[in-house]
């Protein structure tokens, strides 16, 4: 069910709910492959889509390739300030600093830090929260999560 999802009141609407969709197809991908289950969408202001990515850090070795780092690198830098992050989990600190860098209007996730570290508490995470993190940057970024979360959980178990 859509209704309200974050302390400003902000109702999500089906685009928003598409792309975040579209962000669990990725993480499926990339579960597929072997990469963590993680993946993102980046959509402009004028609502067109800019770029996708998804966790690579098996399949390219690179260890920090997380689905919103690779999509805002795949953007065309001149479109992404004000853009929406949409990712299927909670980005993490690294993510996040690279959202505020990019000038992002706003982010959309699913599954939090604090739902995926309950279900996986052995694996490497950094706890602080997306909004957290942002709260102390300069530029503003919008954060609305979790959002169909249980969807969003459920490509942890392919
Ligand atoms: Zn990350």
């Amino acid at each position: 069910m859509i209704g309200r999802f974050t302390d400003h009141g902000e109702v999500l609407d089906t685009h928003d709910v598409a792309h975040l969709r579209r962000a669990v197809q990725l993480a499926r991908q990339a579960s597929a492959d072997g990469d963590a289950p993680y993946g993102a969408v980046l959509v402009g202001a004028d609502g067109l889509v800019l770029a996708e990515g998804r966790n690579a850090t098996v399949s390219t070795g690179e260890l920090i390739s997380h689905a919103e780092l690779n999509a805002i690198r795949a953007a065309d830098p001149a479109r992404v300030a004000g853009a929406t992050m949409y990712a299927s989990g909670e980005p993490c600190a690294m993510c996040s600093g690279a959202m505020h860098w990019a000038r992002l209007g706003r982010v959309v996730f699913g599954a939090s830090i604090p739902s995926i570290r309950t279900m996986f508490p052995t694996s490497p995470s950094i706890g602080t929260r997306c909004a957290d993190l942002l709260r102390t940057g300069t530029h503003r970024v919008q954060v609305i999560g979790p959002v169909l979360e249980e969807e969003c959980l459920a490509v942890f178990f392919p």
